[in-house]
């Protein structure tokens, strides 16, 4: 039987094991899904010794970028975004690539082509330069805000899209946004958002990542605004399917894992 993981740290909140065993099921595929909880100061040596006995595992907070230092060799996807979250053991050599630009973009195309519109995207960590990637590849027009500034500028450069510099500068010219996305953590688990709710419009659309509440403050203030939402399990489960397809070379209908997700 194949073995496969998620691997992150920590991992009591993930829901890879049930959305994958989902996809075992309706396939007949026999294989098993488990949690690998690694500590930061331990991922090196787990590569070594133990990540060859699993067929595929997904890579999750904190790994996402050291992984790249101790894999065999890496999609053009991973050389782009900086990070990995997928990896494959194809005959003991692991291959890292990124699902998660793909995800996003499918997430986005359940409601609108990205294609010509303006993005605004909050965050500029893993998940915001995987977004900015795939938005971008579908030409969408894309700026990014982070709390750091510098590593917006950063982000804005290594992929030549907009930024952002102060969200209070931009209010009166917020409104020629026709989608924004939150790729910062802010939101899990608490009642708050990292933009200003007098800001929503309701030609707007709004993403979120978060998916720990699905309804979240910034999601409830678009929607106040009649602006219309992308929850976080979107994302969450297009970036499964392909890592899916990656594993197995089976592209699984969404509602397979939608249904997973809420179980
Ligand atoms: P990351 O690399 O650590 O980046 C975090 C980003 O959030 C940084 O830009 C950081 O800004 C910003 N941030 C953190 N706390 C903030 C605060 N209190 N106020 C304003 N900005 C704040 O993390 P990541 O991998 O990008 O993940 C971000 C979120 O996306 C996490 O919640 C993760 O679970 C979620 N995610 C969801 C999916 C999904 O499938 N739904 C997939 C991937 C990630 P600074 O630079 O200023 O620190």
């Amino acid at each position: 039987m194949k073995k496969f993981a998620v691997i992150g740290y920590p991992l009591e909140h993930s829901k890879s094991p049930q959305i994958h065993e989902a996809g075992f099921q309706e396939f007949d595929i026999e294989a098993s899904f488990e949690k690998v909880e690694i500590k930061p100061e331990d991922l090196e040596s787990w590569i070594k010794t133990e990540a060859r006995n699993f067929a595929g595992f997904a890579v999750t907070a904190p790994h996402k970028e050291k992984i790249r230092g101790f894999l065999d060799s890496e999609t053009e996807i991973v050389k782009n975004i900086g990070a990995v979250n997928t990896v494959s053991n194809i005959d003991g050599t692991l291959i890292g690539t990124n699902t998660d630009a793909v995800g996003a973009l499918k997430a986005v195309l359940t409601l609108v082509d990205p294609k010509d519109k303006k993005v605004l995207i909050l965050g500029a960590g893993g998940a915001a330069k995987a977004i900015a990637f795939g938005l971008k590849t579908a030409e969408a027009i894309v700026a990014v805000w982070n709390r750091t500034s510098e590593r917006a500028k950063q982000l804005a450069k290594q992929l030549d899209i907009g930024l952002v510099e102060n969200l209070e500068e931009i209010e009166l010219i917020i409104d020629q946004f026709d989608i924004i996305i939150n790729a910062t953590p802010v939101g899990t688990k608490e009642w708050k958002s990292v933009f200003p709710a007098k800001f929503w419009c309701g030609n707007h659309i709004a993403f979120d990542v978060v998916y720990d509440p699905l309804q979240t403050k910034f999601l409830d203030d678009a929607e106040n605004a009649d602006a219309k939402i992308i929850t976080g399990d979107k994302f969450l489960i297009y970036q499964a399917i392909e890592q899916f397809k990656v594993w197995h070379n089976i592209q699984p209908e969404a509602e397979v894992f939608e249904k997973a997700f809420f179980e």
